[in-house]
């Protein structure tokens, strides 16, 4: 079974798949961790946001993996190196990249194989995986989001600045050509402004144990006919 987990920034998206992937023993996929390593190889090689060419050249030269679940560069953990506010502040240019993205797909696919897994992202349930079995939309208000970014602690920007970055953010996402952020058929939206990371988990869950009784009684009545 795959469930897709799509949001903005700062949504708890990561936090409650964790969460959703513990309940359930899932494989747990952050794809937003993908492009942040790539973003990570391009602002280390200095090289420009405009030589596409190059930079798709470098994402493909390095062998990015996960390893138990942590991305690997080259066989190193660098999984503590991707929240940075330089990051923040390139990879939604990095990622508006077709190619980039063709690169990034091909990966989370390959790494999720034919297991269950629970993925997170932006375009997950509507190009990644349009056929998952569950398809989730958080939103949240933006000051939220940006508290919960800021009391992550790992930025050094102030409040209105984070807030500031997330909505740049927020923007190139949701107009990517390709693989921008949006709603699709069949997904649903839970706003976790006012719950607990617990309780958008719950809900999550819930719906996976909804699915999987609806399989088994498809199946009964398939083979009492
Ligand atoms: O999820 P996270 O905020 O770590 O993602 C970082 C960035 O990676 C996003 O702002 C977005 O530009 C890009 N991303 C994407 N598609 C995904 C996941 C992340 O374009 N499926």
């Amino acid at each position: 079974m795959i469930v897709a987990i799509d949001g903005p920034a700062g949504v708890g998206k990561s936090t409650v798949a964790d969460c959703v992937a513990k309940k359930t023993g899932f494989l747990n996929i952050n794809s937003g961790n993908f492009y942040r390593a790539i973003t990570k190889i391009i602002l280390d090689n200095n090289v420009k946001y405009k030589d596409k060419n190059e930079i798709t050249r470098l994402a493909r030269r390095y062998s990015l993996e996960l390893k138990d679940g942590r991305i690997t560069l080259d066989g190193r953990d660098i999984e503590e190196q991707l929240h940075t506010d330089k990051i923040d502040k390139w990879v939604s240019v990095h990622s508006s990249i077709p190619e980039i993205r063709n690169i990034v797909n091909g990966k989370l696919r390959e790494a999720v194989g034919t297991r269950n897994a629970v993925i997170e992202g932006r375009d997950i349930a509507t190009v990644v995986y349009p056929e998952a079995e569950i398809k989730i939309f958080l939103i949240a208000n933006i000051e939220t989001r940006a508290k919960r970014r800021y009391f992550q602690g790992t930025s050094k920007l102030s409040l209105e600045e984070i807030r500031d970055s997330i909505e740049k953010r927020d923007t190139i996402d949701r107009n990517k050509e390709f693989g921008g952020l949006k709603k699709t058929k069949g997904s649903i939206t839970i706003d976790t402004s006012g719950l607990t990371i617990e309780q958008v988990c719950e809900k999550v869950v819930n719906k996976i144990l909804d699915n999987v009784k609806e399989q088994e009684s498809n199946k009964g009545n398939e083979s009492g006919r």
